[in-house]
């Protein structure tokens, strides 16, 4: 098979795995510019903070797994092909030399076994860096395969991601029983205390090598199983807690497959995927527990509205409170205020009382906001006591919604004011 082939093979088959954010959309060129459909090019973050253009590809997609769920799995009958590692170490090079990307995203199907597959991608990554390649790599740590492979890896490589994928045991015993809870976790938490000791080290040795610079990442898949938001969620949070992770990405489920045991999705939970980057954020830069967002009686969020609406109108014997005085774990939490705004208030209420007017300055969003607070004594909001009404002025406006067969240029400043939390996630 031609190089051209299995690139085309392969970075399609890599469009599933979402550790970037440009995956999973089936928007085609129709005459027009881009073509969001054709995978082999993504973008991720460095240590640093940039976003850099990777290339984005499998190994193989020939495996010996049967995942229920993938479009990879065993029994599908989809074109399989596998690269040799100086093929993908050529084309890494020649796209940089091009300028094409900045890095690579190498990820596998389980080739023969897990030792395999991870001593193939090693080859790749070894391979590169004897060529002096510097770009970035992002490289998909096999579960089940033995650790000495995994941590030489991580002397080569800026990122690992070990993907979780099911968010409970049961549902990877339904649906990948060849894989194990265990064969996950335990490179992860291996990566992690790798970090931590190479961390030590710099205090001692004046230059320690460098472990995976950019941390590690994993995946889940939403909407597969009946796993409710709050597992998955409580399941991020000891991600967060236990291992360090950079990040957990949600993937919507695509259905690809008619199997009994997977729901009979027409489109995938895209919704629900953003409600959780949602949540996610809150956990990271809100102080909010999983518990707090969810519970037994709620498991899931409200489609319609973002989980920090969902979590005020659920405790509104907090609200409302007064802007001048409220502590800062509590403004953190009312909804239409974000990290920035709440603390250029923290610094300003030092200097002087702040007005209904102020708040606008400072970058609240007041028709959210003024539903939970009161300014200089007086409360703005319509109907303290009733929820519904309540609720139907937080649900997103026409502005935030997709817009139907309208397109406009997008304004950076518009974006930054309606449309960031559909980009990041944040509230
Ligand atoms: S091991 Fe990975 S590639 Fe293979 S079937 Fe399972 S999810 Fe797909």
């Amino acid at each position: 098979m031609d190089i051209q082939s299995k690139l085309n093979i392969l970075a399609a088959a890599a469009r599933y795995d979402v550790s970037c954010s440009s995956s999973g959309s089936e928007r085609k060129n129709n005459n027009g510019l881009g073509n969001a459909h054709v995978s082999g090019i993504c973008h991720s973050w460095s240590s640093d903070g940039r976003c850099i253009s990777l290339l984005k590809i499998l190994m193989t997609n020939m495996c010996s797994y049967d995942c229920a769920y993938c479009i990879n799995r065993r029994s599908s009958s989809n074109d399989r092909a596998i690269f040799t590692p100086d093929e993908i170490v050529n084309l890494t090079i020649n796209f940089y030399k091009r300028n094409y990307i900045e890095g690579l995203f190498l990820s596998s199907a389980v080739y023969k076994n897990p030792d395999f597959t991870m001593e193939l991608m090693l080859q790749c990554v070894v391979k590169l860096r004897m060529a002096n390649f510097n770009g970035y790599i992002h490289l998909k740590a096999i579960p089940g395969a033995d650790k000495k492979l995994i941590d030489k890896a991580g002397l080569y490589v800026d990122r690992m991601s070990v993907n979780i994928e099911l968010p409970s045991r049961e549902s990877l015993k339904l649906l990948a029983p060849q894989k194990s809870a265990e064969a996950i976790f335990k490179p992860m938490d291996y990566l992690n205390n790798r970090i931590i000791e190479i961390k030590e080290d710099k205090k001692t040795y004046k230059k320690p090598p460098l472990f995976l610079p950019a941390g590690q990442t994993t995946q889940l898949i939403i909407g597969a199983t009946n796993d409710h938001d709050l597992g998955i969620l409580r399941l991020s949070e000891g991600l967060y807690n236990r291992y360090s992770l950079k990040r957990v990405y949600y993937s919507a489920y695509i259905p690809v497959s008619d199997n009994p045991n997977l729901p009979a999705l027409l489109n995938p939970p895209l919704k629900r995927e953003h409600r959780l980057y949602q949540a996610d954020w809150l956990l990271r830069f809100y102080g909010f527990k999983a518990g707090e967002l969810l519970d037994e009686k709620n498991p899931d969020f409200d489609i319609d509205l973002d989980p920090k609406s969902f979590w005020a109108l659920k405790h509104m014997e907090l609200f409302p409170v007064e802007i001048n005085s409220v502590d800062y774990t509590l403004l953190l939490r009312i909804p239409g205020i974000g990290v920035r705004s709440a603390l250029k208030i923290r610094a300003a209420r030092r200097v002087g009382s702040l007005s209904y007017d102020d708040l606008k300055k400072f970058g609240v969003v007041l028709k959210r906001a003024k539903h939970f607070i009161t300014c200089q004594g007086k409360y703005y909001g319509t109907s303290f006591t009733d929820l519904p009404i309540i609720r139907q002025f937080l649900l997103p406006s026409e502005k935030t919604q997709a817009p139907k067969n309208k397109f406009e240029q997008l304004s950076i400043y518009n974006m930054m004011q309606d449309n960031s939390s559909a980009v990041t996630g944040e509230l």
